[in-house]
C-alpha cells in the first residue's frame, strides 16, 4: 500500500496565519508568545469565557483574572481536512478541546503531528505553539501527555 494517504497533520505555513488581536484577547496572545497557554476567568463568579469576552455570560462582570493552564487538553471534537488551495498535501486536524483545568472552557485550535485516523473523542493531548505571522505564536496540540509526549 501506499503510505502517501498517511501524511501526518500539520498547520497552514505559519506566515499564512494572521491573528486579530483586541483587548480582550492580547492576554492569551501575550502569554502564548511566552509558550505559555492562559484562560480569562471571572473574577467575580470564577466562570472561565474562553474565547475572551468583554464580559461575564454569566454575571455579566467585567473583571478578569488570567490563569495559566496546564496544556493538558482532551479532544471534544474533530475534523480532518485535506488539502489546501495550492498545498494539495497538507492534511489539517481542526479540533475542538476541552480544558480540565478551566471547567466550561473550550479552545479551537489544530492537532499536529498525527496521522488522522488515530484521532479519537476523548483524546488527550498537549499545547505546543508555532510560530506564525508579526512574531506571534499560536497555541497547536500534540497527541500526549507532559509524561509521554510521542516524538
Ligand atoms: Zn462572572
Amino acid at each position: 500500500m501506499s503510505t502517501a494517504a498517511v501524511n501526518r497533520s500539520t498547520t497552514l505555513p505559519g506566515e499564512h496565519v494572521r491573528i486579530a488581536v483586541n483587548k480582550d484577547t492580547e492576554p492569551f496572545w501575550q502569554a502564548a508568545k511566552e509558550r505559555r497557554l492562559v484562560a480569562p476567568q471571572c473574577a467575580d463568579c470564577h466562570t472561565f469565557r474562553l474565547p475572551p469576552t468583554p464580559f461575564c455570560p454569566s454575571c455579566q462582570s467585567k473583571t478578569v483574572n488570567w490563569v495559566e493552564l496546564s496544556g493538558e487538553a482532551v479532544v471534544y471534537s474533530f475534523a480532518v481536512v485535506h488539502g489546501f488551495p495550492g498545498m494539495p498535501d497538507l492534511v489539517l486536524v481542526p479540533a475542538v478541546l476541552d480544558l480540565p483545568d478551566a471547567p466550561g472552557a473550550r479552545l479551537v485550535s489544530n492537532i499536529i503531528d498525527v496521522a488522522p485516523a488515530e484521532v479519537q473523542i476523548d483524546m488527550r493531548v498537549r499545547v505546543d505553539f508555532t510560530a506564525i505571522a508579526d512574531g506571534w505564536m499560536l497555541p497547536v496540540f500534540r497527541v500526549g501527555t507532559a509524561d509521554r509526549i510521542e516524538e
